[in-house]
């Protein structure tokens, strides 16, 4: 306890506080001091407070962490035309939104768009159109799958494609009966695209990222896991890295943000062998590097593509035509090799493994990895983690891998995930009660922006597993909302080796707190998605207040 001297610059009474700390897991008042938790339920005697908000009854929990999203991307999202069927329902809406969106974009600046669905619209968009709706200029739209894209004749002729197509592996021009290009880019021709707009300049990015950050205190986050940058199909610019410190040195960093970096920008380094420094970043950067507010993660690696896409690894077939098991992103041992070294050179590794091939893949590589180069506590992750036979689960927990599923993708993407597998397998589709089962610490994330990524909704998914359409989703798998906040706050810790500093409301942890309006584990589950985030601390102050109480 703190001594009668002890000073709280803020001192929360009247609140119902879930600290997520198994030995002490509920109090009434915490008090905060220099960024930090001093006490929970000081009597008057203990300490005096500068301030004290009454909360009214209101809980507070640990500040949500994602474990696994994508925030810069989402940033960019923010201000570019949202074209989800929810709310662009015709193909006339769609190019109204793009006249608007032109409207609000300088001209000679891109106008892009995305979330749109053909299935819903009933065509794809095409350059035509998209030159009607904003003449001469250059419109990227974006497919809500990823997988393809529509550019208007500004584009193609960018491309050298505006009267003819060209044969792009892995990918299609697409074409009209004349063999006239219509604007339609699948899988990789979006790449072309994508060469021309990369890489993004730093002050774009901070932009995105400040408006990302102010989107997630607004929803009870405070620390994100970015789970990509760098390079790949996934990075911004080389110099992603820059983007965020100069976010933060104007103020627009808003959250704690750790950054994975993809495995194609780690590079041999000219180290003494005997540091078995065999891969990394220069000057030897690695995972930890950085402080509180920023710093480096694990290296992110491909080893398989999409479920609902149907690419992901599987060693048996999706649903429908016989023979498709989906393919692995690389070679076997060159994805194992770049596993070990990135191991053995000390870095934290998070294989993005979707299919149960791929997720052997992972396992046996990190099991070998160990085999040779014994490292404590390296918590090697494995992202989604989606389709897990039984004696995978037992054997991430044997080594002591960290599965990072996705609670969100049950209502979003249930339906189709659902219809990729055979019945027989729907059991193993997105675990987490035989995770924690297992002795698996479980991470909350959302991956966002493939889906809508505010932590209550995660929340609300993880506990109920329903489809959009109301179908169960696997629920044998269902787990209960106090096991999904500590997902979402000391197993996002945890997954980040930050669980001594965050993930839980104990005395001395960093002050980051979110406020609701309900206790998530009190009400019925299918009212969680419908509570409200009345406040967001960080450092111990509001940055997100609704209440007026504490700003
Ligand atoms: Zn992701």
């Amino acid at each position: 306890m703190p001594d009668s001297s002890a000073q709280a610059d803020l001192l929360l009474v009247n609140a119902n506080v879930l600290t997520m700390d198994p030995a002490r897991p509920r109090a009434r008042s915490v008090a905060i001091a220099g960024g930090r938790i001093i006490a929970l339920d000081p009597g008057p005697a203990d300490l005096r407070a500068r301030e004290v908000a009454d909360l009214a009854g209101a809980t507070v929990l640990p500040g949500f962490h994602d474990a696994h999203n994508h925030m810069a991307w989402f940033g960019l999202t923010l201000s570019e035309a949202d074209l989800r069927p929810t709310v662009t329902r015709t193909l006339a809406d769609l190019y109204a939104a793009v006249t608007r969106q032109a409207g609000a974009t300088a001209e000679g600046d891109w106008v892009i768009g995305a979330g749109y669905d053909q299935n819903k619209l009933g065509a794809h968009p095409d350059r035509d159109g998209l030159d009607r709706a904003a003449p001469g200029r250059r419109v990227w739209l974006r497919h809500t799958s990823g997988h393809m894209c529509v550019v208007s004749s500004a584009v193609l002729a960018d491309l050298g494609l505006a009267n003819r197509a060209v044969d792009v592996p892995g990918g299609k021009v697409v074409t009209d009966a004349a063999g006239r290009p219509t604007g339609l880019l699948q899988e990789t021709a979006q790449e072309l695209v994508a060469d021309l707009v990369r890489p993004y300049p730093v002050p774009v990015l901070a932009e995105a990222i400040d408006r990302a950050g102010a989107q997630y205190l607004s929803e009870g986050i405070t620390s994100v896991t970015e789970a990509g940058i760098g390079g790949g199909w996934i990075g911004h610019t080389p110099v992603e890295l820059a983007a965020y410190q100069a976010a933060r040195d104007r103020g627009q960093l808003r959250v704690r943000v750790e950054l994975m970096v993809v495995s194609d920008v780690l590079h041999p380094l000219a180290a003494d062998p005997g540091d078995g420094i065999e891969l990394g970043l220069d000057l030897g950067i690695r995972t930890g590097f950085g402080d509180d507010w920023l710093r480096i993660g694990a290296m992110k690696i491909f080893t398989d593509g999409s479920l609902v896409g149907r690419t992901a690894a599987m060693h048996d077939d999706y649903a429908g035509p016989p023979g498709n098991r989906g393919y692995l992103q690389a070679d076997e041992a060159e994805l194992t090799g770049t596993i070990i070294a990135a191991h053995r050179s000390g870095w934290q590794v998070a294989a993005h493994a979707i299919g149960d091939r791929a997720i052997d893949l992972a396992l046996d590589a990190y099991a070998e990895a160990q085999r040779r180069y014994p490292r404590a506590d390296t918590r090697h992750r494995i992202e989604h983690f989606a389709l897990s036979r039984p004696d995978q689960v037992q054997r991430a927990a044997e080594l002591g891998v960290i599965a990072v599923p996705q609670g969100r993708f049950a209502s979003e993407l249930g339906n189709g995930m659902l219809a990729a597998i055979a019945p027989a397998r729907h059991d193993w589709l997105y675990r987490q009660q035989s995770l924690l089962a297992a002795g698996l610490t479980l991470p909350g994330s959302s991956d966002r922006p493939v889906v809508t990524g505010a932590p209550l909704l995660g929340v609300h998914d993880m506990v109920n597993r329903r489809t959009a359409a109301g179908e169960p989703f696997n629920p044998g798998e269902a787990i209960t909302a106090e096991q999904a906040l500590r997902a979402y706050t000391s197993g996002s810790a945890y997954a980040s080796h930050a669980e001594h500093r965050q993930g839980m409301i104990t005395p001395g942890k960093l002050a980051d707190l979110v406020v609701l309006s309900e206790d998530p584990t009190a009400v019925s589950p299918d009212r969680i998605a419908s509570l409200s985030v009345l406040a967001t601390l960080v450092d111990g102050e509001a940055r997100f207040d609704a209440t007026g109480r504490l700003a």
